[in-house]
C-alpha cells in the first residue's frame, strides 16, 4: 500500500493577532485504505466574528476542487480544535465522523456557545478521543493542549523521511515553533502557558520530519 500524502488547502485568509494577514489552511490526508481524512474545515460563524477579523473566506467546496475532490469524498474529519477557523465548516461534511478530543467538545461546548451551529447542529456525529490515537494505518493524534484544552495534532507516516505533523494551533507560525520560549506571544496562543510549552516541547521531541501549519505558509523541515 502507498504511504499516505498530504495536500494543503487554502481556506481563507484573516486579519490575525499581530495585526498582518494570515492564512487559514487545511489540509486532506490521502489515504489509501481510509479514503480522504481532512484536518479541520475552515472559517465560519456569526457575521461578527468574520467582520472582526476581516475574514475573506473560500468555500471549502471550492478549495476542495482545486484538487479534483468533492466534500462527499472526505470520509474523516479531524478537528485539531474547536475555535471558528478550524471548525467552521463542518456542516459541509455532515456524512463524515469528526474526530475530536472529548476534552475539547466539552470546553466549546461550554465557552463557545455563539458558535454551537457551526459545529454541534443537528446530526453532528463525533468520534470523542481521549489522548493520542491511531486513526488509521500510518496517521495518528496526539494530544497537545494548551492552545485549547482539548488541542491536538497530527502526525502522518508519509513514507518521504519520517512523519510530517499538521500542528493544528498548537503553535501559528514556524517563528514561534522554532522559538516558543519568548516572553510574549501572540493573543490567543496559549491559553494555559505552562500546559502549551510541555506541548511544544513534547512535539520538537518526536522529531517530525516536515511541520505544517494553519496560519503560515511556511514548512518547518528538520
Ligand atoms: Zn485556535
Amino acid at each position: 500500500m502507498p504511504a499516505p500524502s498530504i495536500l494543503r488547502l487554502h481556506l481563507a485568509s484573516l486579519n490575525g493577532p499581530d495585526g498582518g494577514t494570515w492564512p487559514v489552511h487545511g489540509f486532506v490526508i490521502l489515504h489509501e485504505k481510509a479514503g480522504p481524512i481532512l484536518v479541520d474545515t475552515g472559517v465560519g460563524g456569526p457575521e461578527k466574528a468574520l467582520t472582526d477579523w476581516r475574514v475573506v473566506n473560500v468555500s471549502a467546496a471550492d478549495a476542495l476542487a482545486k484538487h479534483d475532490l468533492l466534500p462527499s469524498d472526505i470520509k474523516i474529519v479531524i478537528n485539531t480544535h474547536l475555535h471558528f477557523d478550524h471548525c467552521g465548516q463542518n456542516a459541509v461534511f455532515k456524512h463524515a465522523p469528526f474526530y475530536v478530543q472529548r476534552t475539547e467538545l466539552d470546553r466549546a461546548r461550554r465557552e463557545s456557545t455563539p458558535l454551537l451551529d457551526w459545529f454541534d447542529f443537528a446530526g453532528a456525529r463525533f468520534e470523542l478521543l481521549d489522548g493520542d490515537t491511531q486513526i488509521a494505518d500510518g496517521v495518528r493524534v496526539i494530544a497537545t493542549p494548551g492552545h485549547t484544552v482539548g488541542h491536538q495534532s497530527v502526525m502522518v507516516a508519509t513514507g518521504v523521511d519520517g512523519e510530517e505533523l499538521m500542528i493544528g494551533d498548537a503553535a501559528y507560525t514556524s517563528k514561534i515553533y522554532e522559538k516558543p520560549d519568548r516572553p510574549q506571544l501572540p493573543r490567543g496562543q496559549a491559553a494555559d502557558r505552562e500546559a502549551w510549552e510541555r506541548s511544544l516541547q513534547h512535539i520538537h521531541e518526536l522529531r517530525p520530519a516536515h511541520v505544517h501549519f494553519c496560519h503560515d505558509t511556511a514548512i518547518v523541515h528538520s
